[in-house]
């Protein structure tokens, strides 16, 4: 796309997000807009590594969880189609042990900066068997990591100081997530709505607290003001 392509697209996709979040109404609505951007943002990346013949390629494999072990931020609707899918997908025992483990970590992380709960290396509470329970539904931040090397996010993680190791990713993952992640941020602030990072672990307690929270939040409320995201 040429610059003025790309200005348009954003602006474009912005509007669309904020009439599709200003007409909608409930935590279903939201997280259809969602997955609908995610689903995008994949077929953006998989098209591009598709015509990267002989090039390096990213070796991220099923139930390497390396990354799964640091701050995760997400937006207000992320955490909405977060707590969807769980709510929609889970019984109710499932259920209950997944808000306990949230909560816990809830707990122990708040007060962590990125780089003490990196070296914390606690697992997100999601991860289970080292592969992540809502991997549909992952957020954008999370959907934007693509290792060259596992053998770096290995030492990132054992090291004393995890930000000493310096892991290479996949460039344009990074920047088609981060422009998926602008128009959910553009687009909720356009439609009057709070679009403020979040921490994932808090926000989802608030999120899976009751389906009206997104509901509250769908009107101008922030319930998610105390979950905000810090460095
Ligand atoms: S949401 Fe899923 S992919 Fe993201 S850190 Fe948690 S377990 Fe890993």
């Amino acid at each position: 796309m040429t610059d003025r392509a790309s200005v348009d697209w954003l602006e474009a996709m912005t509007h669309y997000v904020a009439r599709a979040l200003s007409s909608a109404k409930s935590e279903a609505d939201v997280a259809r807009l969602v997955s609908d951007l995610s689903r995008r943002s994949d077929t953006q990346i998989e098209a591009i590594l598709a015509r990267a013949q002989g090039l390096p390629l990213p070796v991220c494999t099923k139930g390497c969880a390396y990354c799964c072990h640091q701050s995760v931020e997400v937006l207000p609707t992320e955490a909405i189609n977060i707590a969807h899918n769980i709510r929609t997908k889970l019984a109710a025992d499932a259920l209950a042990h997944t808000r306990e483990k949230l909560a816990k970590l809830d707990e122990r992380t708040r007060n962590m900066g990125t780089r003490a709960r990196a070296a914390a290396r606690l697992p997100c509470a999601l991860l289970v068997g080292n592969l992540c329970s809502i991997y549909e539904a992952r957020p954008l931040s999370c959907r934007s990591v693509y290792s060259f090397d596992a053998d770096k996010c290995r030492k990132s993680f054992t090291a004393r100081r995890p930000e000493s190791v310096i892991v290479d990713y996949f460039g344009p993952a990074k920047e088609i997530t981060r422009a998926y992640a602008s128009l959910l941020k553009f687009g909720a602030q356009e439609a009057g709505l709070s679009a403020h990072g979040l921490r994932l672990a808090a926000a989802l307690r608030v999120a899976l607290g009751s389906p009206e929270a997104a509901e509250r939040w769908l009107v101008g409320a922030d319930p998610f003001k105390a979950t905000r995201f810090r460095m």
